[in-house]
C-alpha cells in the first residue's frame, strides 16, 4: 500500500514537494485555499495583460531542471527559459546609470565607464566569491532534518565559508569604495525584505550568482514554471484541490495523522508538509503543545514589505527588462522601512518590463509595468488608503 502524504499549500515549495514524492512512489493530495495554484509564484490577468504575482528573476535554473529531471520529466518540454542581457539597470541619483551583464568582458567595459577605479576591486570580489560559492554549493543540496545533518561533509566544508558574523554592508566595505558599486552588489537583499546593513554577509553570494550565471526569464513569466510543475504532478498521478483551504493539522500524541479543511471534511495521511508560510502555520494550522508559541512568534523579525503596482499600459517602453532606481539617502530609507517606522521617501523603486523580452504578455504594442517599492510589514498600522496616493 502506497504512504499518503497531503501537502498544505501548492506554492513552488509544495509542488517540488509533491513532484519528488510521487517519483518515488507516493500518493500525494495537494490542498490550495487560493483558486490556482503558484502561490506567489503565481500569476495576475488584468484584462489583455498578465502579470507575475511576485518572483520576476529566475537565478540558477539548474536547480529546477534538477527537481523536473528528479520527477522524471525534462523542464524544456514545459518552458521556455531565456537569459537576460544585461541583467538589469541601476539608474542612480546623480543621474548615472549602470547596465551589467552575464558577460564579463560587457560588465568590466560598463565598470570601467562608470566606476572606473573599481575595476580591479570587483575581479577581487569575483574570484574571492567565486572560491566561496565553490565550498558552500553542495550545502544548499542536503536536507536539514536533524541536528546530525550539520555534521555531513557537505556542510563541514561550507562552515568556513559562511561567514555569518558580519553584515553585507560590512563585507562589501572591504572590497568597494564606490557607494555605486556597493549599492550594485547590496540590493539583493529587497529578495529577502532586509537591509544590507542587516543581511549576513554570506547574502554577497547572491550578488555574485547573478554576475556569474545570469539572471533568466521564463516566456509568460515565473508563474509558468508553477503551472508546468502542477502539470507534472497531475500526469504522475497527484491530486491537486484548489480553493480548498486546510483548518488545521489533526494529530495523535507527536505525530501528524491528517487534516481538518475549512469545509468539515477530514483527511487521512500518513505524512503532512506545510508549505504554509511558518508564523501562520504555527499560530493556525498546529493545535497541539508547540515548540514556538505566539509569544516567541511576536518577538521575531518580520521581513520588509512591498508596495506592488501592475499597470496595463497602451505603449512600449525603451528600457531593460529589468530597472532598479536609487533615491538619495538609501540607508535611511533601508533603516525606515526595516525598523518599520512609515518611510520619509522611497529610495529604492524596482521596475520589471518584461514586454521588451516576451510578447505573450500583452497585446501588441502594449506593455505590462510591474513596480515594485518595498515598505515596512504589516507590523506597525500604516493608512494605506491615505498611502497609497504618494506612490502613483
Ligand atoms: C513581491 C515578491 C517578489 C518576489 N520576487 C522573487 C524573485 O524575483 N525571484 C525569486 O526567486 N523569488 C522571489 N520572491 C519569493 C518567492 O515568491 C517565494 O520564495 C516563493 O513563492 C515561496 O514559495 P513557497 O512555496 O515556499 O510559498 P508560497 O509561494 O507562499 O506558497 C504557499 C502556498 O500555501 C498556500 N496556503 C497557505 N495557507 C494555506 C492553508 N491554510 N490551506 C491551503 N493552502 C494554504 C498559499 O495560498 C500558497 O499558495 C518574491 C516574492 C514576492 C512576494
Amino acid at each position: 500500500m502506497k504512504k499518503k502524504v497531503a501537502i498544505i499549500g501548492a506554492g513552488p515549495g509544495g509542488l517540488t514537494s509533491a513532484m519528488l514524492l510521487l517519483s518515488r512512489g507516493y500518493e500525494v493530495d495537494i490542498y490550495e485555499k487560493d483558486p490556482a495554484v503558484g502561490g506567489r509564484t503565481g500569476r495576475f490577468l488584468l484584462g489583455d495583460y498578465l502579470f507575475d504575482i511576485g518572483p520576476t528573476f529566475l537565478m540558477l535554473p539548474g536547480y529546477i531542471e534538477e527537481i523536473f529531471r528528479l520527477a522524471g520529466r525534462n523542464i524544456h518540454d514545459y518552458v521556455e527559459v531565456t537569459p537576460l542581457d544585461p541583467l538589469y539597470r541601476l539608474s542612480y541619483d546623480d543621474g548615472t546609470e549602470f547596465n551589467p551583464s552575464p558577460d564579463m568582458q560587457k560588465t568590466m567595459t560598463e565598470i570601467k565607464r562608470v566606476m572606473p577605479g573599481e575595476l580591479d576591486n570587483y575581479l577581487r570580489f569575483r574570484h574571492d566569491e567565486s572560491y566561496r560559492f565553490n565550498r558552500i554549493e553542495r550545502s544548499f543540496k542536503i536536507p536539514y532534518c536533524s541536528l546530525y545533518d550539520f555534521l555531513r561533509p557537505a556542510f563541514i566544508e561550507a562552515l568556513p565559508q559562511m561567514d555569518v558574523s558580519g553584515s553585507l554592508q560590512g563585507r562589501l566595505q572591504k572590497y568597494f569604495s564606490d557607494e555605486k558599486m556597493r549599492l550594485a552588489m547590496t540590493f539583493q537583499t529587497k529578495y529577502i525584505g532586509m537591509s544590507p546593513w542587516q543581511a549576513p554577509s554570506a547574502y554577497s553570494l547572491i550578488s555574485y550568482i547573478e554576475y556569474q550565471w545570469g539572471i533568466h526569464h521564463v516566456t509568460g513569466g515565473l508563474n509558468r514554471l508553477t503551472l508546468a510543475m502542477s502539470k507534472v504532478v497531475a500526469g504522475l498521478g497527484g491530486r491537486v484541490h484548489t480553493s480548498t483551504k486546510v483548518r488545521h493539522i489533526i494529530s495523535k500524541g507527536k505525530k501528524a495523522v491528517g487534516i481538518a479543511l475549512e469545509d468539515g471534511r477530514t483527511i487521512e495521511s500518513d505524512y503532512v508538509i506545510i508549505n504554509a508560510d511558518f508564523a501562520y502555520a504555527m499560530s493556525n494550522l498546529i493545535q497541539t503543545k508547540r515548540k514556538y508559541t505566539d509569544a516567541d512568534l511576536k518577538r521575531r523579525k518580520y521581513s520588509c514589505s512591498t508596495f506592488m503596482l501592475y499597470l496595463g499600459v497602451k505603449k512600449k517602453y525603451d528600457m531593460p527588462h529589468h530597472n532598479l532606481i536609487f533615491g538619495e539617502h538609501f540607508k535611511d530609507y533601508m533603516d525606515e522601512i526595516t525598523m518599520t517606522k512609515r518611510p520619509s521617501a522611497q529610495s529604492l523603486v524596482y521596475v520589471h518590463n518584461p514586454a521588451v523580452t516576451d510578447s505573450t504578455l500583452a497585446p501588441e504594442g502594449k506593455s505590462p509595468i510591474y513596480i515594485l517599492v518595498p515598505v515596512p510589514n504589516n507590523k506597525v498600522s500604516i493608512d494605506w488608503d491615505k498611502l497609497k496616493h504618494s506612490f502613483t
